[in-house]
């Protein structure tokens, strides 16, 4: 598009366009013309196609039609949204001089336009394309590559409510990290996103990812462009930061520069946080266990839907930060849990703080608009507001008992200064326009001469009612009317038929000079009529620029006390998250975990917080509480694996799943559904549970599931937890038992994890014969005239059998198969009972030394590889693989 030819041969307006579009390739323009932005050529065929708007033409170019369409100026933020939600990018494109200019230089000359805004998801403040309840960060990722290992960092910021935050990253743990923060907009240098060894990643993150020149990364000047932004000489005094921090948080300045242009939006100094201070959860993990969403992208039936009680938008962003990325510290966690208990045990204090606290607006998200210039009144209607709240808030907290952090929170929210509440309070109307070009926003007594203007005005406004009921009289026309529109301004109207009486003038009368004719009506207006009108003109632009200055002195007061509503709006949202918790706590008789160092798991009546929740809903039964012991056995270190045996629907899934979730409450600092639990710190989550399909990224299940597995046996420190549900299910039951088998040992002797591991292997329960902490556990079943009945409750031991025919006859199996499995069945058992498999352990040394007779020994067998060849394991019944991997074991 942007060639010389292409340009030479265009309209001027089309000549500018180019030029625009030229500068900002991968957003789409919109590119304003009168009361419509227009969007053209290629940017034409994609909104229009994205929003389901009508693709129009515009003249030519290089004798080509030229493909448009438009969306009005004023619902241009829903169009904005939709375009957002999509991934798209949009530059803004304004008239930046008045159209009287340009006809002034003449000739060909088009109204100078210029871009004054990218809106990027990861960029925007409007209230409408935020959505209340969720962060909205851009995070920048940078990368330093140095003789030893590369050195990653991101820097993330929301711009909507000015966080600001840093932290270091490796390779081996970038997704998991951007993941738990969930950025909307992820920038990184083309080179790294080019990368084939991060190839997985961006493709993963998918449209998130913007790759930028690499020059916005640099590292040698960013130590100064980001003193320069915050205006000070040296970044001491905010800590200590790395290179590749450094050039991260740079990056991430320069692009909400490039993105807001003349405006920079009130951002608090970068924090940084130490990869070591939150729970380490891969994205696997993160994924499977539905934190914030459900693997079909649905809230409902998330962990966060069933913990969220907060009554705020502020709160309940606090709350998926902390779901997202629990602590490892115990002190830091214990504070936290301390205020929730401290509420519990008041519980009408808590409600008394929840009802105030339904009064605050979002500060945080008014005060960045603001300070960005694109604030309205009801913004600073929305601090007024929640600045009162926050007063009450105060007021109420002294008379209850407070926690420590509590107490912290009250010191935040007392440190705003009275006189910005006063100011709105003495200014600002009841009822407040959302535009300030509409005016009338400041109330009466606000301003003296401003009450002189309105004055004049409303008595001009007499005067000219006066004037209907004299003109009224004297041409003897009763439905004669004074008018008014934005056009004409006011005007006399009366109806056609009465028109004649109109244009008569008689000395001493007013003489009546026509305006418009209508089709059943004449317009007129007299030089009494237009003076009043520009009087009245007059007085409300007079009256316009005393409210825009209050205005701009008012939001001048609010910025200039950013950082302190800023901590104050924080403050407000712990207090909301704990009473929530706290309020939840009661309702569904949580209990306080024990979170400390040492590598306990001990839960008593642990239940499922999400199921518990919808059985009750459902009014059904009751959930079925279940014990996890995991901890380590006295006098030894490494802890504790449960190996997990019963029939399907028995419930394996529900029960590995409320342990893993357990674990991240009590490390997000909020009460259990559990009787008790005692849980040491956990460094990583690892979870392998549910079939979570890859197909379309050219992955088998099989795979998939093993990539996981891969992840965790190379991952699990001794103070991890591991749930692994029914490894090798993917897989011939031959390779499947042996994967699962290899597993527990690794886990057992290598990674001395916590873990649980549900498997439909029976056979691999004699393991807990040689592994000292490894124990079988089993979902109970009853029998009842052949029906299985499902009791969801774990007991010691192991399944004695699967009931896989019985839960298939409820499925509705035809009789004769259900009977003829059976006898199938029958034979398999009495020819298993002569070649147990309890004969396996005694024949398969432990892990460790059988890794140390692989090496020994690298050349195989080729007895046995030829009797591997020969097997399809397919084809195999688990007893004829168990049979087969006898007849291999004894050809060795
Ligand atoms: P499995 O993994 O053994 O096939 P699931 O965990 O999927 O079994 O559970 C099967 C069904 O039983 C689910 O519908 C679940 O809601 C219900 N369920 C599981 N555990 C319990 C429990 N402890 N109390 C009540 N219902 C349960």
């Amino acid at each position: 598009l942007a060639t010389e030819e292409s340009r030479s041969t265009a309209t001027p307006m089309m000549e500018q366009f180019i030029e625009i579009k030229a500068n900002n390739p991968d957003s789409l323009l919109f590119y304003r013309m009168g009361d419509f932005y227009e969007l053209f050529f290629q940017d034409a065929v994609e909104a229009s196609r994205a929003l389901g708007i009508t693709l129009t033409k515009r003249g030519q170019h290089m004798g080509q039609e030229i493909p448009m369409c438009g969306v009005p100026v004023h619902a241009a933020d829903d169009y904005l949204q939709k375009l957002i939600g999509l991934g798209f990018r949009v530059a803004v494109c304004e008239q930046v001089e008045d159209p009287a200019e340009a006809k002034k230089r003449g000739g060909k000359s088009v109204v100078r336009r210029d871009v004054v805004r990218l809106v990027t998801p990861g960029t925007i403040t409007e209230e409408k394309l935020l959505s209340p309840s969720e962060t909205n960060y851009l995070m920048a990722l940078a990368r330093i590559k140095s003789s030893s290992e590369p050195a990653y960092a991101l820097a993330w910021i929301d711009i909507s409510t000015g966080v600001f935050r840093l932290a270091e990253t490796a390779e081996s743990r970038l997704l998991a990290d951007i993941l738990r923060i969930e950025p909307r907009e992820l920038i990184l240098a083309d080179t790294v996103f080019h990368d084939p060894e991060l190839r997985a990643v961006f493709d993963v993150l998918g449209r998130v990812a913007v790759p930028q020149p690499a020059v916005l990364f640099d590292s040698a000047t960013a130590e100064g462009r980001i003193a320069r932004y915050f205006g000070v000489k040296t970044l001491d005094g905010f800590g200590s930061f790395s290179r590749a921090e450094m050039a991260a948080a740079s990056a991430a300045i320069s692009y909400v520069e490039k993105t807001q242009l003349a405006e920079r939006p009130a951002l608090g100094t970068p924090e940084r946080e130490s990869a070591a201070s939150t729970l380490f959860i891969d994205p696997a993990t993160r994924a499977n266990l539905e934190l914030v969403k459900t693997l079909s992208g649905a809230r409902e039936g998330t962990l966060l839907k069933a913990l969220d009680r907060t009554v705020t938008s502020g709160g309940a962003r606090l709350l998926a930060e902390r779901l997202m990325s629990p602590l490892t510290d115990p002190d830091r966690i214990n504070q936290r849990l301390d205020s929730i208990e401290i509420l519990a045990g008041q519980p009408s204090f808590a409600g008394d703080l929840r009802d105030s606290l339904r009064r605050a607006p979002d500060m945080p998200r008014a005060l960045s608009r603001l300070a960005l210039g694109r604030g309205g009144p009801r913004d600073l209607g929305a601090i007024q507001a929640g600045l009162r709240a926050a007063a009450t808030i105060s007021r109420l907290m002294a008379s209850g008992n407070l926690s420590e952090e509590l107490v912290a929170a009250r010191a935040a929210i007392d440190a705003l200064p009275a006189s910005v509440l006063d100011h709105l309070d003495a200014m600002l109307a009841d009822e407040l326009p959302l535009l300030k070009r509409d005016g009338g926003f400041l109330r009466e007594g606000a301003n003296a001469d401003l009450d002189e203007v309105r004055g004049l005005r409303d008595q001009s406004r007499r005067v000219i009612a006066g004037l209907q009921l004299q003109y009224s009289e004297e041409t003897g026309i009763k439905s004669l009317k004074i008018k008014h529109n934005n056009v004409l301004g006011y005007f006399i109207e009366v109806t056609a038929g009465n028109a004649g009486s109109m244009t008569d003038t008689d000395e001493g009368r007013a003489r009546f000079i026509h305006r418009q004719t209508m089709a059943n009506a004449m317009r007129f207006t007299t030089t009494a009529l237009a003076e009043l009108e520009s009087k009245i003109a007059n007085a409300a632009d007079r009256a316009l620029t005393i409210e825009l200055a209050a205005f701009d002195a008012m939001t001048a007061d609010v910025v200039s006390a950013a950082e302190v509503i800023k901590a104050a709006s924080l403050a407000l949202a712990t207090v909301d998250v704990s009473a929530g918790l706290a309020i939840l706590a009661e309702e569904q008789n949580y209990a306080r975990p024990v979170v400390d160092h040492t590598r306990m798991f001990a839960i008593e009546g642990g239940r499922h917080p999400v199921v518990e929740q919808a059985l009750k809903r459902q009014a059904a039964n009751a959930f079925v509480a279940n014990g996890c012991d995991l901890s380590p056995p006295s006098g030894e270190e490494g802890g504790s694996i449960w190996l997990l045996t019963g029939p399907n629907m028995g419930g394996k899934s529900t029960f590995l799943r409320q342990n893993a979730l357990i674990a991240i409450m009590a490390q997000m600092g909020t009460f259990v559904p559990a009787a008790s639990a005692h849980i040491g710190i956990v460094d990583r989550l690892f979870s392998r549970v549910g079939a979570s399909d890859d197909l379309a990224r050219g992955r088998s299940t099989f795979m998939v599931e093993m990539v996981e597995t891969a992840a965790i046996l190379n991952q699990a420190t001794d103070r991890s937890l591991v749930i692994l549900d029914e490894i090798g299910r993917g897989t011939a039951t031959f390779d499947g038992l042996s994967i699962a088998w290899a597993s527990v040992e690794h886990l057992h002797e290598a990674n001395r994890c916590r873990g649980l591991f549900a498997t439909h292997f029976h056979e691999l329960t004699v393991l807990s014969e040689k592994l000292g902490r490894l124990s079988n556990a089993t979902m109970r079943v009853k029998e009842w005239h052949g029906d299985v009945i499902f009791l969801h409750e774990v007991g010691p031991g192991a399944a004695d059998r699967s009931y896989g025919i019985q839960v298939a006859r409820l499925a509705g199996l035809p009789a004769s198969v259900v009977a003829r499995a059976k006898d199938v069945l029958a034979k398999l058992e009495d020819a298993d009972r002569k070649n147990p498999a309890s004969q396996l352990i005694d024949d398969l040394p432990l892990f460790q030394v059988a890794i140390r007779r692989e090496e020994a020994k690298p050349a195989g067998n080729s007895r046995v590889d030829e009797a591997l060849k020969a097997l399809n394991p397919d084809d195999m019944t688990p007893r004829e693989a168990l049979d087969a991997l006898y007849a291999l074991k004894k050809e060795l």
